[in-house]
């Protein structure tokens, strides 16, 4: 049967279902970027907790907000909102959810008002964002918002049918403000250190531009939480829709998977109230930056060291990668060298298991987790996971050795083609100056450094640039397996 509405009481003995009526569920959320993350982080943390009637206020409203998010956007409405969380547990056992906190969905492209209208609607109390790293319009290099993209210069220009979420924010706040209505939270659920802070940054120096009068309301009437979230969340597959169809009758259109870990550690700061969602697992906590830190640096730059050297030696899945033993010494060593004393105090964390539960997680063989997904926008993604270790290191005179080489490995990956000249399939922003520069580099390696939206001013240091190039040169001559394995036996 399809998923949807009526057919739901069908699939009770295939897969736990909402045991709460949806038809009486108010919106207190909007959330932006409804893809895979938020259906198994905050749609699945919301949907247990609308399980209890006390907390019926906070339904979720999704917006797709890209031209090319129809598929999804199509899925939920044919489907009610309604969808398929299958939890691939350690063991290999399907663990069935149909999530039900989705209640509302609408089509930015298609709609512009409507979706401004929602986001200013006095019911709605957060504004919660999955936009992806290169959402938030960040460049690196002038640490500050980025005005020469296109898509932000039709904003300003026709402020009424805006494209990015900068511009959705600023015509909903604005209706706020104008309306007397009082303000709400905006919170991120990127992989970004601080994305609180970021998200605020960057908004402000859009309303500075677009709305000057709007920045003091803003600044008094809208919080932004940092938030760490985490729950490893590949790509749905058409093997995933095939398995749901066939091991239980249920005809989900995009299902999500996901691993059983999750965790969501999130400041409290919501000026107009919150759900409580501590009730279902997530923590509260006056300063998340630590967890932050911690998290972006060791799993998500894990993940950037597995995809990137994985990728070159021809991989497909993380698992295979980090099955791969000198892969798995070499990440090692690089969190333990390289990011742990860039950590500083983590009250109650113990490190250790940390760093030893990445690696189990990491290697769960039926998650499957693409490499290209992972390697995916790694130029906005390398900036936040793997940078600031870098810069802290070298500001200690540290080492930097496995992130200079995991770099000099980007460089080469950038090309286009794997050790066995296979074409890479490389989706990035700035994939067009990254292969150019990436070509350059096979004469002249510190050219792929001088990109400096990523790198900043990073090809200065002149121990790293020493260090970066050596590896890359090595790497050509001997291939990442041989490299990492000499590194592992501190040969090289
Ligand atoms: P996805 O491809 O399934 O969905 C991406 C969503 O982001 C889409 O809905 C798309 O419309 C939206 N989006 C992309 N660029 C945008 C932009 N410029 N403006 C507005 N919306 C935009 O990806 P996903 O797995 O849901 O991951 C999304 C983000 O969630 C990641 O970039 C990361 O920051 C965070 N995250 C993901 C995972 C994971 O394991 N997948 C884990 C932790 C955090």
């Amino acid at each position: 049967y399809k998923l949807n509405n009526k057919n739901l009481s069908k699939f009770s003995d295939e897969a736990l279902i909402p045991q709460y009526d949806r038809s009486t569920l108010k919106t207190g959320i909007v959330h932006v970027g409804i893809g895979g993350f938020h259906r198994s982080h905050e749609a699945y943390y919301t949907d247990q907790l609308l399980h209890d009637p006390a907390n019926s206020d906070w339904g979720i409203c999704g917006i797709a907000l890209l031209d090319f998010d129809t598929k999804i956007y199509n899925t939920l409405k044919e489907q009610d909102g309604l969808y398929t969380l299958i939890v691939k547990e350690l063991d290999g056992t399907l663990t069935k959810k149909i999530i039900g906190s989705i209640v509302e969905y609408l089509y930015a492209p298609e709609n512009p008002t409507q979706v401004i209208e929602k986001m200013a609607s006095n019911d709605v109390k957060i504004i919660t964002l999955t936009i992806t790293e290169g959402g938030y319009n960040y460049n690196e290099a002038t640490g500050s918002f980025d005005f020469t993209n296109p898509l932000v210069q039709q904003d300003l220009e026709h402020p009424q049918a805006p494209k990015t979420i900068f511009g959705y924010l600023t015509q909903a706040l604005k209706l706020r403000k104008e309306r007397g209505l009082p303000g709400c939270t905006i919170q991120s659920c990127d992989n970004i250190q601080g994305n609180g802070h970021m998200t605020e940054k960057m908004l402000l120096s859009f309303v500075h531009m677009a709305e000057p009068d709007l920045v003091p309301w803003i600044k008094s009437n809208i919080s932004f939480p940092n938030a760490m979230v985490d729950r490893i969340t590949p790509a749905t597959s058409e093997k995933d829709i095939a398995l749901l169809k066939e091991t239980s009758g249920i005809e989900d259109a995009w299902p999500v998977v996901c691993e059983p870990f999750k965790q969501w550690v999130i400041e409290d700061d919501f000026i107009s109230g919150r759900p409580a969602w501590e009730n279902v697992g997530a923590q509260f906590v006056e300063d998340v930056v630590p967890y932050e830190k911690m998290k972006l640096s060791l799993l998500n730059a894990g993940h950037s060291v597995l995809g990137i050297l994985g990728a070159l030696i021809g991989y497909e899945t993380i698992d295979e990668s980090v099955q791969n033993k000198a892969i798995q010494t070499f990440l090692h060593s690089y969190m333990d060298e390289e990011v742990s004393p860039t950590l500083g105090d983590l009250e109650g964390v113990d490190l250790k298991k940390y760093k030893q539960s990445l690696l189990q997680r990491f290697g769960n063989i039926y998650i499957k987790d693409q490499i290209d997904r992972i390697c995916s926008e790694s130029s906005a993604k390398i900036p936040i996971f793997i940078l600031p270790t870098v810069n802290a290191q070298l500001e200690n005179d540290g080492p930097v050795d496995h992130a200079a080489f995991v770099i000099a490995a980007w460089a080469i990956y950038s090309a286009g083609l794997d050790e066995q000249g296979n074409p890479l399939n490389i989706k990035d922003a700035l994939e067009t100056l990254l292969k150019e520069k990436a070509l350059v580099a096979k004469n002249s390696p510190t050219s792929f450094l001088e990109i400096e939206s990523v790198f900043g001013k990073l090809n200065q240091s002149k121990r790293f640039v020493d260090i970066y190039t050596a590896a890359y040169q090595n790497i050509l001559k001997y291939g990442v397996e041989e490299c990492i394995t000499q590194m592992n036996n501190k040969a090289l």
